[in-house]
């Protein structure tokens, strides 16, 4: 295993894990309160519009 290997994949995972549990913007009411779910569910917490998107990032 190469040297910084174990750490690369550490900060993959931190990376992901900030994305996730931070807000979009919402599509339908454009203000910034859309916020993980559950896996692939994101829901806006003022028009409590819900999208299906990425596991851990909206928008893909
Ligand atoms: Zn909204």
């Amino acid at each position: 295993m190469p040297v910084g290997y174990g750490k690369k994949i550490r900060e993959a995972v931190m990376e992901s894990r900030k994305k996730a549990h931070s807000r979009y913007t919402c599509p339908s009411c454009s203000r910034l309160s859309v916020k993980r779910q559950s896996h692939g569910v994101w829901e806006c917490g003022k028009c409590h519009s819900k999208f299906a998107s990425g596991a851990y990032e909206f928008g893909r």
